[in-house]
């Protein structure tokens, strides 16, 4: 990917970070050091930090998956919007499509469900003062945002997990480019629902409306133009 620095290289697949996500951590920094100083913008970029410390490791499920059916991941790129694995190729079968899908968000469970576990043996160790503890409070903070990782990569739309597992199961029964084609639908369907609650409600909603609806279109031109290599898998 242009604009991305390489930063470490983990059982031969790149870990790349863009440019883009060095601003935003900048942008973290000064804006939380605007309200609470020095040590507010060291908590912020180091949430932010392991925020995507597990968006990695979601990726990494991803990747470890599709190299159990011989395909290979050469980079792993963060941004801003989340993490991106290049796959060489998407898998043959249905049911390989679904166990990589699922491997990502996966990963996420895990790690909510050993940040819970230890969140509340802190808590029994240490009483009343666990409210007090900043470590304690990350680490409860990461365990929500992992299970909001979850629920978010599951909304069954491109390029979310979800679509390529809602994709997955209907190829099990239907030709590749008409499950796709089904998916991409339900996906653009519930984009413009987000669009219509975003106008009403929150904003962001729009955003993830747009990028949705960008989603399901190009994943249905990818299965159109079958035999041309997968961009990505995104989340
Ligand atoms: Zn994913």
């Amino acid at each position: 990917m242009r604009w991305s620095l390489k930063v470490a290289s983990v059982a031969g697949i790149e870990v790349r970070i863009h440019l883009s996500f060095l601003l935003f951590l900048a942008w973290i920094w000064f804006s939380y050091y605007q309200v609470a100083g020095l040590p507010g913008a060291v908590q912020g970029v180091l949430f932010i930090l392991s925020l995507f410390a597990c968006v990695l490791l979601h990726e990494f499920g991803h990747a470890f998956a599709a190299r159990a059916f011989g395909i290979a991941t050469p980079d792993i790129t963060l941004l801003p919007i989340g993490g991106v694995a290049r796959l060489t190729r998407i898998p043959d079968k249905p049911w390989q499509e679904l166990v990589v899908a699922i491997a990502g968000p996966l990963v996420n469970v895990v790690i909510a469900a050993a940040l819970i576990f230890v969140v509340h043996r802190s808590a029994e160790l240490e009483q009343l003062q666990y409210l007090e503890s900043p470590r304690v409070e990350l680490l409860s903070k990461l365990a929500s945002v992992n299970v909001m990782l979850v629920l978010f990569n599951l909304i069954p739309a491109f390029p979310m997990d979800g679509g390529r597992i809602l994709r997955a199961l209907l190829a099990m029964t239907l030709p590749y480019a008409q499950a796709t084609q089904i998916a991409a639908w339900i996906g653009q369907g519930l984009a413009v629902v987000f669009g219509i609650f975003g106008l009403f409600g929150n904003p962001l909603l729009i955003f993830i409306a747009f990028f949705i609806f960008a989603g399901a279109q190009q994943e249905a031109a990818i299965a159109r133009a079958k035999g041309s290599p997968r961009p990505a898998a995104k989340d």
